[in-house]
C-alpha cells in the first residue's frame, strides 16, 4: 500500500504572501516605522543580553508582565505566543474536537477557516452585513441553534476595517455558550477593546499582536488574554519554547517604551487618516467607481468595480496593494506613498498613461 495523504491535508498550499520587489509596499498592513534612536539602542542591548546556549523562558514572564502593564490587565490572563498566529492554533487546537463548530465571518482573516481544517472542525460562515458589520443579533442566533463551540473574528475586521463596538461585543459573549476568540490585531488604531475586560467572562479571549501597531512584524510576537481558566490551559497547550529568546528580548524592549508605541500608533493613526482624505476626493470625483467601505484600522477597504485593473495598473507604478474580489486594500504608508498611491488610482480613473 503506498503512502497517501489524508483528507485534512490533501489540497493544501502553502500561504504565499505577495512576491517580487516593489518601490511601495502598501499591501500586508504592516508599520511604516522603523525603530530609531534610544529604542533602537535599547533593542540592540536586550538582544546583546540573551544567553543564546539556553532556552528562552518558557512562560515568557518579564514580557508578559511588560505587556500586562501596558494593557493594565492582570499577568495571570497573559499568553505570549510566536504571533498571534500560533495562538490562533493553539486555541483551535485545545477547544476543539473533531467535527466540533467553529463560526467566522465573511470576510475575515483567512487563518480562522486554515487552522479550523486542520483540526477537523466543521466551519459556519456568516456573512457580514452590507456595511461588512456583524449582525450580532443573527450570530447569537446562529451560535446558538448550531452549538458552536468557537466563534472567531477580526475586531476591527481584515480586511473591510470596519468595527463592532464593545458593547455589542460584550452582548454577544453573554449571550452564547460558545468560546468567543476576539482577535485585536488592529485595536491599537481604534477604541473599542475588550482587552480590560478579558478576564471578566469564562468565554472569551482577546488576541494581541506586536505584527501591526508596533511594527514588529519580523519578530513574531503575539499575546492571548483571557480568565485564569482558559489561560491554564493555554499555557498548558501551547508548545514549551514557543517565543524565542530574541523575540522576548525584543518585545521587552517594545513593551519597556510606552510612549514610543502611543507615538508609533498615533502617527499611523495620522497616516490613515491622511490615506483616506487622499482617497475621499477620489470617491467624490468618481462615485460610481469607487467608494471607501471602512477606514477603522491601518488600512483602508474599498469597493471597486475595476478592481483588478486598479491592482495591476498600481504594480506597473511600482505599488503594491491587495485586491479581492471587487475591492482593494489599501495600508497607510509613509506620507509620499500615500499621495503616490492615491495619485495612481485617480491617474488609473482619468484614464492616464494609456492603460
Ligand atoms: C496581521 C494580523 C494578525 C497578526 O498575526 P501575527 O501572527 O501576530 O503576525 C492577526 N490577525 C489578523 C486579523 C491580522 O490581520
Amino acid at each position: 500500500m503506498p503512502f497517501e495523504f489524508n483528507e485534512k491535508i490533501k489540497n493544501l498550499e502553502p500561504y504565499s504572501p505577495v512576491s517580487g520587489s516593489y518601490r511601495i509596499r502598501l499591501d500586508a498592513n504592516e508599520s511604516f516605522i522603523v525603530p530609531g534612536g534610544e529604542f533602537q539602542e535599547d533593542i540592540l542591548r536586550r538582544v546583546g543580553e540573551v544567553a543564546f546556549n539556553r532556552y528562552p523562558d518558557s512562560a515568557a514572564e518579564e514580557l508578559c508582565a511588560l505587556f500586562a502593564s501596558y494593557y493594565g490587565v492582570n499577568v495571570a490572563g497573559v499568553t505570549a505566543g510566536n504571533g498571534s498566529d500560533e495562538l490562533i492554533s493553539v486555541i483551535f487546537n485545545a477547544f476543539l474536537q473533531k467535527g466540533d463548530s467553529v463560526i467566522v465571518t465573511e470576510p475575515d482573516f483567512s487563518m480562522y477557516s486554515f487552522y479550523a481544517g486542520l483540526c477537523e472542525a466543521k466551519l459556519i460562515r456568516l456573512e457580514r452585513t452590507a456595511s461588512f458589520k456583524i449582525d450580532v443579533d443573527l450570530l447569537i442566533e446562529k451560535a446558538n441553534e448550531t452549538g458552536a463551540r468557537i466563534i472567531i473574528f477580526s475586531n476591527p475586521c481584515n480586511p473591510a476595517s470596519t468595527v463592532v463596538s464593545r458593547s455589542e461585543v460584550e452582548r454577544l459573549v453573554k449571550s452564547v455558550n460558545a468560546l468567543v476568540v476576539l482577535d485585536e490585531a488592529y485595536m491599537d488604531f481604534c477604541n473599542e477593546s475588550m482587552i480590560d475586560s478579558a478576564s471578566a467572562y469564562d468565554n472569551l479571549i482577546v488576541l494581541r499582536t506586536c505584527s501591526k501597531f508596533a511594527g514588529m512584524a519580523g519578530i513574531r510576537l503575539g499575546f492571548a488574554v483571557a480568565g485564569r481558566a482558559i489561560s491554564g490551559v493555554l499555557k498548558s497547550v501551547k508548545s514549551p519554547y514557543n517565543v524565542n529568546s530574541v523575540s522576548q528580548a525584543i518585545g521587552c524592549a517594545v513593551f519597556s517604551n510606552p510612549k514610543w508605541l502611543k507615538n508609533a500608533a498615533a502617527r499611523i493613526c495620522t497616516s490613515r487618516d491622511m490615506l483616506r482624505s487622499l482617497l475621499s476626493e477620489i470617491e467624490e470625483a468618481f462615485p460610481n467607481e469607487f467608494r471607501i467601505v471602512g477606514s477603522e484600522a491601518n488600512f483602508i477597504f474599498c469597493k471597486c468595480a475595476k478592481a483588478e485593473g486598479v491592482f495591476e495598473y498600481l504594480k506597473t507604478k511600482g505599488i503594491i496593494i491587495r485586491c479581492f474580489n471587487g475591492y482593494l486594500r489599501i495600508s497607510a504608508g509613509r506620507n509620499y506613498e500615500n499621495i503616490e498611491a492615491a495619485k495612481a488610482i485617480e491617474s488609473f480613473f482619468k484614464g492616464g498613461d494609456g492603460q
